[in-house]
């Protein structure tokens, strides 16, 4: 398979190297404790960068909205302890000074990713950005909202495949496969799949997982919780660790077929 990726430095983490990276963790950081069991665990089973989010746009507004800033120092306390970089969503450019000291790539969610002054607004740091596809957003408005990033001047973009709505509702999103394969042809970009949010079922999640490795993705990012059943958000889609291990156990046998291997931190 052609790797011709430009890769993207986060951190101790390189995505898109060829080899497959795994951005694991919780949906939302929600206590000390929660966040340093799963870093220290995902950690231990092989992932190269953490996931979590603070400022969560829910769809219910009296669902939980994340911790927010309150969240900074758990954050900065686990990722020295853990050693891993960390990737978060950013909602509103008022928050991009301070939150810039505590990610180590910005994540543009699904709902965020047709607005253009926060696109224009992460254009002109340093900092990588993990761009992720809007849910009803077509490859190509995909790629020309990754372009406001490069016109200002970033260009450490990875894109990230989170699944599209369609008329079918038996899962939460349609995982779109063929945007894997398309985007690694098309463009320079690595390319990481979400198979937490693309399905919106946790038994469902290590299958397109692997098939996403099989279509030629990045790596992963997905969502990995202590106890998904008590989970503040996305429980229902989240792995718990027995199920993460034999997910991070099958994974390099899929790689090796294919000649690639799991990425190592640096
Ligand atoms: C997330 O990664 O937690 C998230 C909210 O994803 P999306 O923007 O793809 O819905
Ligand atoms: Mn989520």
């Amino acid at each position: 398979m052609k790797h011709n990726s430009k890769p993207v430095k986060v951190g101790s983490s390189i995505i898109g190297s060829g080899n497959f990276t795994i951005w694991a963790g919780p949906c939302s950081v929600e206590s000390l404790a929660q966040f340093r069991e799963t870093a220290t665990q995902v950690k231990k089973l092989g992932a190269t960068g953490l996931r979590g989010g603070l400022f969560k746009l829910r769809t219910d507004p009296t669902a939980f909205q994340g911790l927010g800033r309150e969240a900074y120092e758990i954050v900065q306390k686990v990722k020295h302890e853990v050693g891993l970089p960390f990737v978060s969503e950013i909602t509103d450019p008022r928050e991009i000074g301070d939150m810039i000291d505590v990610v180590d790539a910005f994540q543009v969610g699904s709902r965020n990713m047709h607005n253009y002054s926060l696109l224009k607004e992460l254009s002109s740091i340093d900092k990588p950005i993990l761009l992720k596809r809007g849910f009803s957003a077509t490859f190509k408005e995909w790629m020309l909202a990754a372009d406001y990033l490069i016109k200002g001047g970033n260009d450490q973009i990875i894109l990230c495949e989170r699944g599209i709505r369609t008329f079918e509702t038996a899962t939460r999103n349609t995982f779109d496969i063929n945007a894997i394969a398309l985007a690694k042809l098309e463009t320079p970009f690595p390319v990481l799949a979400d198979p937490s949010h693309g399905t919106g079922i946790a038994k469902l999640v290590p299958s397109i997982a692997l098939a996403a490795a099989a279509a030629g993705a990045d790596g992963l990012l997905i969502e990995v919780h202590p106890d998904p059943k008590h989970a503040l958000s996305d429980g229902y889609q989240s792995l718990d660790f027995p199920a993460f291990a034999a997910l991070m156990d099958r994974m390099p046998k899929l790689l090796h077929a294919m000649d690639r291997e799991m990425a190592a931190t640096l």
